[in-house]
């Protein structure tokens, strides 16, 4: 719904454009409520689209198999039916109280801007993506030109020499994904153990990819593309140079809720903020839903199913919130006159 606020406040802004925030946005408009959601990334999908957009997804009701990207987009448009509007490239930084016009109001902060709502949901995942990298020679010299940390998009890597490093489910997943794909791959990982899904080990293993276990990487070269990569091994100390058109870094993402722990919310662990069965935090009117939430007496069940029924409890708490005598209940969408 387009807001009409001529102090430009808006009824809920949505910290986040994951599943759990891009389906809020459509319940949010369905009950009439002008929406805003801001988003750290340039683009919306949080975990689907940065760290499995290619994967297919098996356990959203009423697609047997969908990719992650599919369901990004057509969350996207479910929701712009009500015209939500969005604020990508912009990570919340501060929340505060705030009076305009006369009105008490959350103030959304970044360095830069300001953005005021009557309600907030935080619906921040696993907090604003960082990947975690490897601080060694020509390393971060080449993102951008040869290193990456995510698979956007895999035309990149079409007929390329690709090293993978990594032993978690999104290297080993990325190695099965690609090597059909790309010229050649190699997998490198510090410990002989590995954190992926054993079927896909499984499956890599079988598929004759090299995996080579105790080695690291020590050093990227090329000018400016990448054209090789110096790795060794942890406990020899031996060296090998590969000739490789790409590096694909998949060692983990930093994962803290950074700016949001110091806004005053209670926190159920490190990774959660504490919630009541309407999604409410500790502080009125801000709410919280999907992987960030974890419900007072339950235990935090991080899918986007989770995420979805929350997000359609908290947008609905929020409606009844600034509009006492609305119910919770928003009606059947099935009787819209679309
Ligand atoms: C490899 C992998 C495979 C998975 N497969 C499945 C599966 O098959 N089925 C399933 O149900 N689940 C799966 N999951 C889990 C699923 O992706 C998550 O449960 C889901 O993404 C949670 O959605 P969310 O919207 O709550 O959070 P997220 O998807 O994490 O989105 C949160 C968004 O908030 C943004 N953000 C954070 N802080 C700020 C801030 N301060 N300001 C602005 N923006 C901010 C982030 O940038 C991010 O885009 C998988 C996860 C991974 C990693």
């Amino acid at each position: 719904m387009l807001n009409r606020d001529p102090n430009g406040i808006f009824d809920i802004t949505i910290i986040g454009a994951g599943p759990t925030g891009l389906f809020a946005a459509f319940y949010a408009g369905l009950r009439e409520m002008s929406t805003k959601v801001v988003e750290a990334l340039p683009e919306p999908g949080g975990q689907l689209a940065v760290l499995y957009p290619e994967k297919m997804i098996y356990d959203v009701p009423g697609h047997p198999k969908i990719l992650a990207q599919d369901l990004v987009r057509l969350l996207v448009e479910q929701c712009s039916l009500f015209q939500p509007e969005f604020v990508y490239g912009t990570r919340i930084d501060t929340l505060t109280r705030a009076d305009v016009a006369g009105e008490q109001v959350w103030r959304l902060g970044t360095a830069t801007e300001a953005h005021y709502s009557r309600t907030v949901l935080i619906s921040a995942g696993i907090g604003a993506f960082a990947p975690s990298k490897i601080e060694r020679p020509g390393i971060i010299e080449h993102e951008g030109h040869g290193v990456h940390y995510f698979v956007k998009d895999k035309r990149p890597f079409r007929g390329k020499r690709v090293l993978i490093v990594g032993g978690g489910d999104t290297a080993v997943d990325w190695c099965l994904n690609l090597k059909d794909w790309a010229k050649s791959i190699t997998l490198i990982h510090r410990r002989d153990q590995f954190r992926a899904h054993e079927s896909s080990l499984a499956a890599l293993r079988a598929s004759g990819v090299p995996m080579l276990t105790f080695w690291e990487l020590k050093r990227v070269w090329g000018e400016p593309e990448v054209q090789g990569a110096t790795i060794y091994e942890n406990r020899t100390g031996e060296e090998r140079d590969l000739e490789v058109d790409a590096v694909l870094i998949n060692i983990g993402f930093k994962a803290a809720l950074g700016p949001i722990e110091s806004w005053g919310l209670d926190l159920a662990d490190v990774r959660h903020l504490r919630v009541d069965g309407f999604m409410r935090t500790n502080l009125e009117g801000v709410y919280a839903a999907g992987d960030i939430a974890a419900v007072e007496g339950s235990e935090p069940l991080n899918l986007i199913v989770t995420g979805f029924g929350q997000a359609a409890i908290a947008a609905n708490a929020a409606k009844r919130a600034i509009d006492p005598k609305s119910r919770l209940f928003p009606g059947h969408s099935s009787e819209l006159k679309l």
